[in-house]
């Protein structure tokens, strides 16, 4: 990762590991050295469900492990403020089209995923239902999004380059300088006006690569639910990266 020096890391960051544990912080520890910082700084990062600690780069163990015990009351109010998580498990219930659905495990069914008005059946051993049912939401994104993207693109008379679907942690859709749209496969899991905002918003980039007015008078032009979707993604986000999570 992208400034994420390796000196030292790995030992100091196992012993960091261990220690919030001993505090009884439920999530993992990720340290994060930067040149040039001069501060800690700690926080619970709801996207990758992780405790991320920030420090600068030739920074001794006891310093970051007292800054960790000091911070200890703060980040245990942070981690239980988080969404719980929702593995993918026979019995636990996601989301999917913004619709709570119970996971079913169907060992006589064939190897696939169908999603009911419900339930989300998974067909094929319990051994792999879990990559199964993660294999299968992303298909379901990813021929949601195309589809989206292909009346949005035919609307403003646009051609992408290419769509792709993946985990992302930062941004729910982006649009790159070669026309590939790229999105978080997560939005299947949001009601379906939310999907299709983010597909036209990433589609607008294709002619205007920044936030101005003539890149919202495109949006407008998809009439999409462009106010309700964001006002969800701010404050569903948590809930989103809580579905397949295991802690
Ligand atoms: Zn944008």
């Amino acid at each position: 990762m992208a400034g994420h020096s390796r000196y030292d890391a790995d030992e100091t960051e196992r012993r960091l590991g261990v220690l919030v544990r001993e505090l009884d912080l439920a999530l993992p520890l990720v340290l994060r050295r930067r040149r040039g910082l001069d501060r800690l700084s700690l926080r619970v990062d709801p996207a990758r469900r992780c405790i991320l600690l920030h420090a600068p780069r030739h920074c001794a163990f006891a310093r970051l492990a007292d800054f960790l015990v000091s911070r200890r009351d703060f980040l245990a109010e942070r981690v239980a403020d988080l969404p719980p998580p929702r593995p993918f498990a026979p019995g636990g219930a996601i989301p999917f089209e913004g619709h709570l659905r119970r996971i079913r495990h169907e060992p006589a069914m064939a190897r696939q995923v169908v999603i009911d008005d419900d339930a989300i059946l998974v067909g094929g051993p319990l051994a792999h239902l879990a990559s199964r049912l993660a294999r299968g939401l992303r298909q379901e994104a990813h021929e949601r999004l195309r589809a989206s993207v292909e009346r949005h693109a035919a609307g403003l008379g646009l051609t992408p380059a290419g769509i792709r679907v993946a985990d992302t942690v930062s941004r729910w859709g982006s649009c790159a300088t070669d026309g590939t749209l790229r999105f978080n496969w997560r939005l299947v899991l949001a009601p379906a006006f939310v999907l299709d905002y983010v597909a036209a918003h990433e589609v607008a980039h294709l002619r205007h690569p920044h936030h101005g007015p003539a890149f919202w008078d495109e949006v407008v032009r998809c009439a999409v639910e462009a106010k309700a979707a964001r006002c969800f993604l701010r404050h569903n986000g948590p809930e989103l990266f809580a579905v397949g999570a295991e802690r």
